[in-house]
């Protein structure tokens, strides 16, 4: 593309209605012009593409107004969170192709948090409440019914104050009381029905061990943490559009205890990612780990960016995927077939051809002499000369694909049959025999295949394409290979949309979701490739060298087919 050509389809793609609310922001020179988002994950498991969707906003929307976007771990639960899953994200980030400014954690303002609840406390508009969890629940209310008050909502003041710094000590019971925010218990809204702000947990909390006993929740520590940090948009998911009167209700106390009214952050919902034949709950990707229904959470069915990446999709197709299906206001369910149609797009464009043969059966050259080897150039990616060639080592002795040979063939069979011709890639035409097209074993199976090869066609050669009827099919020399065993991966669920089915998920997982073929055979140069090359084995689709792959014991995951065949098969 030429340069005037990429700047054309810049200004044509259309600003995403979070743009455009932070562009009105700019035009009214709110918080003088600066942009600073955040991507706030909580680290209680691996990240997946709908967190996918949220890092490509958070950090684009930064990235396009030249602002910042910070990574914030929110960690506020340490009953949940682990520094195993804080590593995985930094790498998972990082791996997608963006860069963050800072590295904060909501822990980091624990200190803050605290006394601005006390101030909430001292100022009358925070209580203590000794109730179970079962009692404050009951008295809630129903969005059309007004809740009822705790017993505790006025006690003194400085009972309130006493027994905060009680609940942040070793002796305090789990459970035993809550700090709640003296609110409105008949707002229609749930959420301002005095919401709880701290609870006691004892499990040490990854990085400030058993400092704290008392834990803010997400809607106390949330608003909070994009305020200290100078968060001008709080970007997130529909799910929270209820919490965001909240959300301001809090800054508003937060400017009120500061005494400023310069600067406060914005909260702008857009809709979840949900894909089709998978889940996205952390909980339900949890339990699949923990139950070892999958081997973990990149385990190469699951929708976890660790997962695809396994798998060997590119960062740029998912990013590419995301960009195709937009943000709106409307949750919706993405078909899972369009991401891998960005991925076939984009391997396309960039994987390393390699033959591979998955079903193999033995083809003898009888005209071609023993012992004879020649090495062949095989092109590295026909969409980019610039990859060059390697070498790919012909003999008399071939696997090919089981299903490329018929003895007894139908008209409009294109392939190996006897007396029938076909080209081998890189090679030669070459003929069946109609004599003695094949040896049988005792059950009738094709055991070994002889042809004979045309000299003259040697690919590359002057006068080589000669003109034939058959097709041209890959295979791996016999000496010159290497076997492997070859995972192939079907939809993780059985069901469309496994999150809106009643029964339990374990019961939709689709017990085909991976069948392992353990006779392939690969050719030396695709042997000698590693994890993280992506590779298209001619002829069936994309492949990934998996990392528990050896040169013992060569692994290879299949990304994708060539062509989308699964709607069709499923219909
Ligand atoms: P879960 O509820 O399953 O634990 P979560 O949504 O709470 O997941 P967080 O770690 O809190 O996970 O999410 C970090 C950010 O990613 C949030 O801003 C959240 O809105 C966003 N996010 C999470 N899931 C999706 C999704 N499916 N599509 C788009 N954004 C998402
Ligand atoms: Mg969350």
């Amino acid at each position: 593309m030429t340069e005037t050509n990429i700047q054309n389809t810049e200004e044509k793609k259309s600003l995403s209605f979070v743009e455009q609310l932070v562009e009105n922001d700019l035009a009214e020179g709110k918080n003088g012009g600066r942009i600073q988002t955040r991507f706030p994950p909580e680290p209680n498991g691996y990240l997946h593409i709908g967190h996918a969707k949220a890092i490509c906003m958070d950090f684009g929307v930064a990235e396009h107004y030249n602002g910042v976007c910070n990574l914030r771990f929110d960690d506020t639960n340490p009953s949940k969170e682990d520094t195993e899953y804080v590593d995985s994200i930094l790498h998972d980030i990082q791996w997608l192709g963006f860069k963050w400014g800072n590295v904060y954690y909501a822990s980091d303002y624990f200190e803050q948090l605290w006394e601005f609840a006390e101030w909430m406390i001292k100022q009358g508009k925070a209580y203590i409440d000794e109730q179970t969890s079962e009692q404050i629940a009951e008295q809630k209310g129903t969005p059309t019914q007004p809740g009822t008050p705790s017993p505790y909502r006025d006690r003194p003041i400085e009972e309130n104050l006493e027994l905060f710094h009680k609940m942040n000590t070793p002796e305090a019971v789990e459970g035993s009381m809550v700090l709640r925010a003296k609110l409105d218990m008949a707002n229609p809204n749930m959420h301002f029905r005095d919401p709880i702000m701290y609870r006691i947990i004892h499990t040490p909390h990854h990085r400030t061990g058993t400092k704290w006993h008392a834990y803010p929740m997400y809607d106390f520590a949330h608003g909070q943490s994009d305020y200290f940090e100078g968060v001008t948009h709080s970007i997130c998911t529909l799910e929270f559009v209820p919490h965001r009167p909240l959300y301001d209700r809090f800054i508003d106390e937060l400017q009120e205890m500061q005494q400023q009214k310069d600067y406060r952050p914005r909260q702008i919902e857009f809709n979840r990612l949900n894909m089709t034949y998978t889940v996205m709950s952390k909980r339900k990707l949890k339990a699949l780990v923990d139950e070892h229904l999958v081997s973990g959470w990149d385990d190469p069915r699951m929708p976890t960016v660790c997962g695809m990446r396994r798998r060997g999709y590119s960062p740029e197709s998912i990013r590419k995927f995301i960009d195709s299906i937009g943000y709106t206001k409307f949750d919706a369910l993405n078909d899972v077939a369009l991401l891998e149609a960005a991925v076939r797009d984009d391997l396309n464009a960039r994987s390393l051809r390699v033959s591979a043969v998955l079903n193999p059966v033995k083809l003898v050259i009888t005209n071609y002499p023993e012992g004879k080897t020649e090495e062949m150039q095989a092109v590295n990616n026909p969409e980019n000369e610039a990859d060059g060639t390697h070498t790919i080592t012909f003999s008399r002795n071939l696997w090919i694909e089981r299903d490329d040979f018929m003895e007894v063939a139908e008209k409009k069979f294109m392939r190996l049959a006897p007396g029938k011709e076909v080209r081998l890639k890189n090679g030669y035409i070459i003929k069946c025999d109609e004599e003695h097209p094949c040896d049988k074993d005792a059950e009738g199976n094709v055991t070994t295949i002889y042809c004979t090869y045309d000299p003259e066609t040697r690919s590359g050669l002057p006068g080589a394409d000669r003109k034939i009827k058959g097709k041209t099919l890959h295979w791996v020399s016999a000496d010159h290979c290497h076997k492997a065993e070859v995972k192939i991966y079907d939809r993780l669920f059985n069901v469309e949309n496994p999150s809106a089915d009643e029964r339990d998920f374990r019961e939709l997982l689709n017990p085909q979701s991976l069948t392992v073929l353990d006779n392939c055979y690969v050719e030396e140069f695709a042997a000698e490739r590693k994890p993280g090359e992506y590779l298209q084995f001619q002829r069936i689709g994309y492949f990934m060298v998996d990392p528990d792959s050896t040169a013992d014991h060569l692994v290879f995951n299949k990304t994708v087919g060539l062509k989308d065949t699964w709607a069709k098969q499923n219909k």
